[in-house]
């Protein structure tokens, strides 16, 4: 089971990035986002995503995100451009989270000095400051070493990958 727990969602300017995060954590193999602020709007755009093109991906809300990580059973891992490069670690966290949960955190204004204390592993995607749906993104595709795109996910929806033009198969009512 893969978590991803999202830091800072902020109402009134993040519903599309946080949105993104979700979206991304879905379509690259995580089961779940966990947000520290409720926000039904991303909630329901996520919902009608996966109802329409499937998997199991849920929405979750914590009220406190540092007991929630205190409480991880499992591998916790923060995404930051201050941490040790990906390169370094990977394959520790993969062996590490090979027969256990894993716990994905990533910010958005900025985390609190705490978190870095309260993770197993701080990782960078680089030492650079960018972006946590590219984060994220680089992290799920090297951790599922790519196979991750490959992923079925049964839905109402689905494409038929074509070289040119578009294909979708409607499997359901939508
Ligand atoms: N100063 C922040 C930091 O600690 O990485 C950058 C803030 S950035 C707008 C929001 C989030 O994107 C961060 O909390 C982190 O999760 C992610 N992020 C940005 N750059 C990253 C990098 N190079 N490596 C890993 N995560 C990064």
């Amino acid at each position: 089971m893969i978590t991803v727990l999202r830091l800072g969602h902020r109402f009134e300017r993040d519903k599309r990035i946080s949105t993104h995060i979700c979206l991304t954590a879905r379509a690259l193999g995580a089961d779940e986002v966990v947000f520290d602020v409720r926000d039904e709007r991303v909630e329901d755009s996520v919902k009608r995503i996966t109802n329409d093109w499937g998997g199991n991906f849920k929405v979750n809300f914590t009220e406190d995100y540092k007991k929630f990580i205190k409480n991880f059973n499992g591998v916790r891992v923060h995404l930051t451009m201050y941490g040790l490069n990906v390169n370094d670690v990977l394959k520790e966290i993969s062996d590490k989270s090979k027969e256990k949960n894993l716990l994905i955190i990533v910010g958005g204004q900025k985390v609190d000095s705490e978190v870095y204390f309260l993770t197993d592993y701080n990782v960078g995607i680089g030492n650079q400051p960018h972006s946590e749906v590219a984060a994220l993104a680089v992290f799920l595709d090297r951790f599922f070493d790519g196979k991750e795109t490959q992923k079925k996910f049964n839905g109402k929806l689905e494409i038929i990958p074509k070289a040119q033009g578009k294909e979708v198969i409607k499997k359901g009512e939508i």
